[in-house]
């Protein structure tokens, strides 16, 4: 308690140290007044005195009675006149005290708010100088007394904020409100601070504006938060790029500036890293992050050194601006450049040529060196949309052309593209609902061994029955597995073709068993839990895993060659078998192969088509049944359609053979009619009725 008191004389010292009094102390008025009262009172008390004193008795002779008598009724009554004036004096001196002290104690009130609230708080006269400052002007913005005293308040305002605030003074004087005002004033140091301000007008008897009186707050540390927050809002937090939504935004604009001004061009290009995930995946996601971050830098100095599509803008210091370009990460490991007012189409793609070029010296992670490429997708403002979205789409859509035709590559959006997008955004949507309809039906094409002609086993391929007729497998598999859609299918699919390979195996006998070969899709390999899933499949049919084989092409497998290998051990250690399917048609070494524990190699379809008439291609298929056979690999040939092509393979030692020779993939009652004449021989056997 004490040290609260103690302290709150000391505040009051202070404050009355501070004190800058607006009227001279009360009691030095009353004082002065005091006296010159009591010298008035006691002056007509003097002199009702004396003229009493005419009345007394004596004061005239007797003779004059009646007249003494009249005169000292008279001089009774204004002696009491005089008395009565006296007290109304006093009356009114002390009323006259008691409003002056009122006013005197709401003075030290508003000195005592105004020095003691955080606010900084002026009054200014109707000619705009101040006459008084609270003491916070010094706290928060570092001038004394003296300096606001002699500066007028305009020389410390921004002068971009002058017409600002006079106008809102101005307004103030004219309506008597204040509105809320935010100007920038500049504090001792030669910072710039952010005030919120209001003004109150200040009247006269009259209701003549006086002055103001302003309460000003400083708000700077506010703004700056709200402004990091709107920066954030708007930005990517690992490059500090625009983020989707700000790109979107400049894109809107862009598009609304083309749609009033028809000479007015820009360009949207979206790049993607080709093969980032390796990055992510191989040295983990901190290196991704740094090879992004040193992306975005690359970039950046590629757009600020551009003349051919950027106008330098001087005192635009947004990063992520330059000229007229934006450049932003709308996401992953993509980057989207907007390039604005260019003269003609060829310079978008001679930025997108600058930063291919940009990207080819490698990038050093963690003393990795990295080689980046992009595939750059460039739509521009004449196309078909009319929407940011829409252009964001047509840029994302040539990029991902450019991604299928090679990688590394540059490709502008044209309306192909846009009605190839439509038709595959209906795919995707009928795939759904195929699924749903259990539109997807297992088709069985049946592999042959090429010792005795009969049929060994079947490769499960998907066909989809629409209502419009049956889809073949290229045109829906790619986007199914693009989609995640696959995994649906397959859900279904599996299942049942394992029930049919087990149901055939029971009718049709053999040894060893029917075997069931079925693909494997970048989709499904990429989930971690395949391996369970296919011990569940095995557990749930019944299925031997020695008739499983399952079919991974060898762009699959050696995409991340180490998460490859342990997965395939996984894989292996169920007891299924293991092929590599289209074989031929990507880089993989086949001594990779043979660490990988495969078991069977399926050659490409495109080998075996052309080896009977290209003795080059033969050689190709020969020297890879030898290499495979030297590392313990089977080998199939897929696709065979001639009786020659089977001669060749029979003789180049090859186990096992698929193809239209024998027969087309087929549904399950066409292959039960098929198994019933599986003997020796069977090339001569085509399958006969509805066959895809
Ligand atoms: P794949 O695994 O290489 O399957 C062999 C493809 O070659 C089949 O095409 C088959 O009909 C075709 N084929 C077989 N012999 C001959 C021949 O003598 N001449 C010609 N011209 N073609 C022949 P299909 O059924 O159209 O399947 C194409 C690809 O689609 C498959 O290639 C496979 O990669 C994929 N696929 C099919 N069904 C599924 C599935 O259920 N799941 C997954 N993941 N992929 C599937
Ligand atoms: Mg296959
Ligand atoms: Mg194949």
């Amino acid at each position: 308690m004490n040290q609260m008191s103690g302290e709150d004389v000391n505040s009051d010292t202070e404050l009355a140290n501070r004190t800058q009094p607006v009227l001279p102390p009360i009691r030095q008025v009353e004082g002065r007044e005091w006296w010159l009262w009591v010298f008035a009172v006691a002056v007509t008390l003097v002199l009702t005195f004396a003229i009493l004193s005419l009345t007394f008795p004596g004061a005239h002779p007797q003779t004059d009675r009646i007249y003494a008598l009249n005169l000292r009724e008279w001089v009774r009554g204004l002696a009491a006149l005089v008395l009565l004036f006296d007290i109304y004096t006093i009356y009114q001196h002390f009323q006259l005290q008691r409003v002056r002290r009122q006013l005197a104690e709401r003075d030290r009130l508003f000195q005592l708010i105004s020095e003691n609230a955080a606010d900084m708080i002026a009054v200014i006269d109707r000619n705009g100088h101040r006459i008084y400052n609270s003491p916070a002007y010094q706290t928060i913005l570092g001038y004394s007394q003296d300096e606001l005293n002699t500066t007028s308040p305009l020389q410390q305002i921004h002068p971009e904020d002058h017409a600002l605030v006079l106008g809102a003074a101005e307004k103030a004087r004219l309506t008597g409100r204040g509105e809320r005002l935010e100007y920038r004033i500049l504090h001792k140091d030669g910072s710039w601070r952010v005030l919120e301000s209001t003004a109150s007008v200040i009247r006269d008897a009259g209701g003549e504006t006086e002055g103001l009186i302003v309460v000003n707050r400083d708000i700077t540390e506010r703004k700056r938060a709200e402004e990091a927050l709107a920066h954030n809002a708007f930005h990517d937090g690992l490059t500090n790029l625009a983020n989707r939504t700000l790109l979107l935004d400049r894109l809107g604009r862009a598009l609304a500036i083309s749609r009033r001004h028809a000479d007015f061009k820009f360009a949207l290009l979206f790049i993607d890293i080709d093969g980032f995930k390796v990055v992510n995946d191989s040295l983990g996601h901190d290196a991704g992050d740094a090879l992004l971050i040193q992306i975005a830098l690359r970039l950046m100095s590629c757009l600020r050194r551009s003349d051919t599509v950027s106008r330098p803008q001087p005192g635009n210091d947004d990063e992520t601006t330059f000229g007229d370009s934006t450049l932003a990460r709308p996401g992953g490991d993509e980057f989207v450049v907007l390039a604005e007012e260019l003269r003609d189409p060829s310079d978008a793609i001679r930025v997108a040529e600058r930063i291919r070029e940009k990207l080819i010296t490698p990038f050093d992670v963690d003393r990795h060196e990295i080689v980046v490429t992009a595939s750059i997708g460039i739509a521009f403002s004449s196309d078909t949309s009319t929407e940011a979205q829409g252009v964001l789409r047509d840029a994302e859509i040539a990029m991902y052309r450019a991604k299928s035709t090679g990688k590394a590559r540059c490709e502008v959006f044209d309306n192909a593209m846009h009605a190839g997008a439509l038709k595959r955004l209906q795919l995707e949507t009928d795939l759904r609902k195929g699924v749903e309809r259990g539109e997807f039906l297992v088709y069985y094409q049946p592999i042959v061994s090429l010792r005795d002609g009969r049929i060994v086993g079947f490769e499960a391929l998907s066909r989809w029955q629409r209502p419009e007729g049956m889809v073949m497998p290229n045109e829906f598999i790619p986007v199914a597995n693009e989609t995640g859609i696959i995994l649906s299918i397959n859900q279904k699919m599996l299942p049942e073709a394992c029930r049919q390979l087990r149901a055939w195996q029971a009718l049709f006998p053999s040894e060893p068993p029917l075997s069931l070969s079925v693909n494997i899709s970048p989709k499904q390999f990429a989930q971690i839990d395949l391996p369970s899933q296919i011990g569940q499949l095995l557990q749930q049919g019944g299925m031997d895993p020695r008739c499983l084989d399952l079919e991974i092409t060898e762009t699959i497998a050696m995409a991340d060659a180490e998460r490859s290998a342990a997965v395939l051990a996984q894989l292996k250690a169920l007891g299924v078998g293991l092929d590599i399917d289209d074989f031929g048609t990507g880089y993989s070494s086949l001594s990779r192969l043979q660490a990988f524990r495969v078991d069977t190699l399926k050659i490409d379809r495109a080998f075996v088509s052309r080896m009977d008439s290209d003795p080059e291609t033969h050689g190709i298929v020969r020297i890879i049944v030898m290499l495979a056979h030297n590392l313990g690999i089977k080998v199939v040939a897929e696709g065979v359609e001639t009786e020659l092509q089977l001669d060749m393979l029979r003789d180049l030692g090859c186990e096992r053979a698929q193809g239209y020779l024998f027969s087309k993939p087929a549904d399950q009652e066409t292959i039960s009619k098929l198994l019933t004449t599986n003997r020796p021989g069977m090339s001569q056997v085509f399958a006969q009725g509805p066959q895809h």
